[in-house]
């Protein structure tokens, strides 16, 4: 029995898979929405990403699998009557209609009386803060604002959910950041389920509630930014989302959910992931972050390496060392600590790291 303050259930894909030819494009997708969320699919070009969105909106028929939209079966509704709202990369604005008339015209196609449809062009144009632009021609606005002008028209008749696909791919880096926050207030204002699709992490981690990263047709994991940062479930997770070294290493025994490794940096102990065994070929990975540098000096714990380079990055400096065996390492170290022991090319530096941030994947 469902909690009365549980939250509605507005999408649920199971077991969906589309081949087209020889190539399998989404191979046995599961994922469930809820009302409000914003869930974001992150993943290289050619994961997946657009495809799956495309069965969602009903512009492509899945070869298996079941989607549900507010707990209906929808995969033989055609698109016009799954009660979705799309914004695309290219705006796809009709350029002989004015901006009004292009919010205006999902309402047209629903019967909206005159009277309505003018009161919710007016309050969704104030929304995206072009009020005084519902004359203008698209070609008569900036891109940035076109791309607004698609939000208005895929939200004005009160969608169930919205897809959006890279819709900040065609714009420079500073409008980017600029519409992601504008993106994520009208979400806030107007509490509709998002999914939203990007191949940029950033951008993924700024805004998403949860995030599905994709890899060849597969959802590899999904959670919250920081369950991908912190926890990443496979190695791919754990180089696509952020940053990591990765270092190839034996597994020498396993207990509980840690195991020890020997590895370029000596021998170590890290969290394991599905797969590991003892005896087998594993991959550690530790975030750039993650790795202290001190003085190598004593006979503390940890791994001494040589620094090859230190680059100034204003916040922090990124160090790139050499360990014993030759195997590259990276460290980031905020510009404070980085001072204090005067990192330099040429000079020994001991690494150290708390276990709980090494983590070790199965190899291959
Ligand atoms: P993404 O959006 O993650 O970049 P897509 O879903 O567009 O990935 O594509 C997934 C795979 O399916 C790719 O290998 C792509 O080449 C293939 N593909 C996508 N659309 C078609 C199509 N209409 N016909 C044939 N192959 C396609
Ligand atoms: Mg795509």
């Amino acid at each position: 029995m469902t909690a009365p303050d549980a939250p509605r259930r507005v999408l649920e894909l199971r077991g969906v898979r589309k081949q087209y030819g020889s190539v399998v494009a989404v191979d046995g997708v599961d994922l469930r929405l809820d009302d409000g969320e914003f869930l974001t699919f992150l993943g290289p070009s050619g994961s997946g990403k657009t495809t799956t969105l495309m069965m969602v909106a009903g512009l492509q028929h899945p070869d298996a699998g079941t989607i549900a939209l507010n707990g209906r079966d929808v995969v033989r509704l055609p698109a016009w009557r799954r009660d979705i709202g799309m914004v695309f990369q290219n705006y796809a604005l009709f350029p002989h209609m004015s901006v009004r008339r292009n919010i205006a015209f999902p309402l047209e196609m629903r019967g909206t009386a005159t009277a309505e449809a003018d009161r919710r062009v007016a309050e969704i144009l104030r929304l995206i803060g072009l009020p005084d632009h519902g004359g203008r021609l698209p070609r008569e606005l900036s891109g940035g604002q076109q791309q607004r002008v698609a939000l208005a028209r895929a939200l004005v008749f009160g969608p169930s959910l919205l897809l959006m696909d890279e819709p900040l791919g065609a714009l420079d880096r500073k409008l980017r950041e600029q519409l992601q926050l504008e993106i994520k207030r009208i979400h806030r204002e107007r509490r509709t389920a998002v999914l939203y699709v990007t191949h940029d992490q950033e951008e993924a981690l700024t805004m998403s509630d949860r995030i599905a990263v994709f890899n060849h047709g597969r959802i590899e994991q999904i959670g919250t930014p920081e369950d991908l940062y912190e926890r990443p479930a496979t190695r791919f997770v754990a180089g696509f989302v952020g940053e990591s070294n990765f270092f190839p290493a034996r597994v020498l025994s396993v207990a509980g959910g840690s195991c020890e490794l020997d590895c370029p940096l000596g021998r170590v102990r890290a969290q394991m992931r599905d797969g590991v065994t003892a005896g087998a070929a594993a991959v550690l990975a530790i975030r750039p972050e993650r790795i202290r540098l001190t003085a190598a000096t004593g006979d503390a714990a940890g791994a001494v390496a040589e620094i090859t380079d230190a680059i100034y990055l204003g916040n922090a400096r990124r160090c790139v060392m050499r360990l014993a065996g030759g195997e590259a390492c990276t460290a980031l170290e905020p510009v404070q600590a980085a001072d204090a022991h005067g990192l330099r090319p040429g000079g020994p530096v001991r690494l150290s790291w708390d276990s709980a941030h090494a983590i070790a994947f199965p190899a291959g």
